[in-house]
């Protein structure tokens, strides 16, 4: 296959799964909701969760967006640095963005910082969102495609402790605002938190937690401990679905980190909320794929 072809292939393939996944929640999405729901003695907590399923099964059916708000782009690469179409991808995730607004339909949500203008196209300047990771030795990419939608973009923050403040401080910080503007991010939420030197490593690594799979721990049992306490405790204040209050608050806690300054704790949070839309896909070579987030996905 001559490069050309290849470069529309995989952004054809790009621009079925970008809007694919704004249509249907990844599996360990659906299933931690079908989970909550059983939890749920209030009536209205549960009428919340049975019509966010009836409304996921609308969006698979008619084939239609699962929520109003596809959010803004955002890939998250992890690509080797011997893949062939390394020096092609950032214009194929590109060209995939407007393909998949067409295609989806995706709202329109790129506006253009100062100039104030709707571009139409979901792209802008830098939009989509690239965040690069290069594996030496590797000749596949594996690409996180996330919806950042409004609702559950907006608790996000990042501050720089001091180091005295330990791990207190960065429990007191997740509550304050999960507990503040957590409900603006149609609970139940994917609470990511990233834990590091800075302000903007926090922040990279609390995005990154809430592409993990919900229900899986950090590989440090410290960590993993603090992940299970701090969903026990958010759990404990009752959020529930949409905010209307039951038995939980969270679908889970991931935590990300990384080794930091001895003399700071950077800490972030990022939320995903109900609807959290996002895919897995990895690509090989020879551009064969698997999705990976979405079980039995056929694009
Ligand atoms: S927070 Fe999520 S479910 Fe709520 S409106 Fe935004 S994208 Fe949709």
């Amino acid at each position: 296959m001559n490069k050309d072809q290849s470069v529309q292939d995989m952004t054809d393939t790009m621009a079925k799964f970008t809007s694919y996944i704004g249509k249907r929640l990844p599996t360990d999405v659906k299933d931690k909701l079908a989970e909550l729901r059983t939890f749920e003695t209030n009536p209205l907590a549960k009428a919340v969760y049975t019509s966010m399923a009836d409304n996921q099964e609308a969006a698979d059916k008619l084939d239609r967006p699962s929520c109003q708000d596809t959010g803004v782009i955002q890939y998250f690469i992890k690509a080797g640095a011997k893949f062939p179409l390394l020096g092609e991808l950032e214009e194929i995730l590109r060209n995939a963005t407007q393909g998949a607004t067409r295609m989806g339909p995706l709202r329109h949500n790129a506006v253009e910082t100062f100039d104030e203008n709707n571009t139409g196209t979901n792209t802008g300047t830098n939009i989509p969102w690239l965040d690069w990771e290069i594996v030496p030795d590797d000749d596949g990419a594996t690409i996180d495609v996330y919806m950042a939608g409004g609702g559950c973009t907006l608790p996000g923050k990042a501050t720089v402790l001091m180091p005295g403040e330990g791990y207190e401080g960065v429990t007191d910080f997740v509550f304050d605002v999960i507990t503040s503007r957590g409900v603006n991010a149609c609970p139940p939420l994917l609470v990511g938190i990233g834990v590091s030197t800075s302000a903007e490593t926090a922040a990279r690594l609390s995005k990154r937690a809430i592409l993990r799979e919900v229900g899986s721990r950090n590989a440090n049992e410290n960590a993993a401990l603090m992940e299970k306490l701090l969903e026990e405790g958010l759990n404990e204040v009752g959020i529930g679905p949409q905010g209307l209050t039951g038995a939980n608050s969270v679908m889970g806690v991931n935590i990300e980190s990384s080794a930091r300054h001895p003399s700071t704790i950077g800490v972030a949070v990022s939320t995903g909320c109900w609807a959290h839309r996002r895919g897995k896909i990895r690509f090989n070579a020879d551009l064969s794929y698997e999705i990976i987030s979405h079980k039995g996905a056929v694009l």
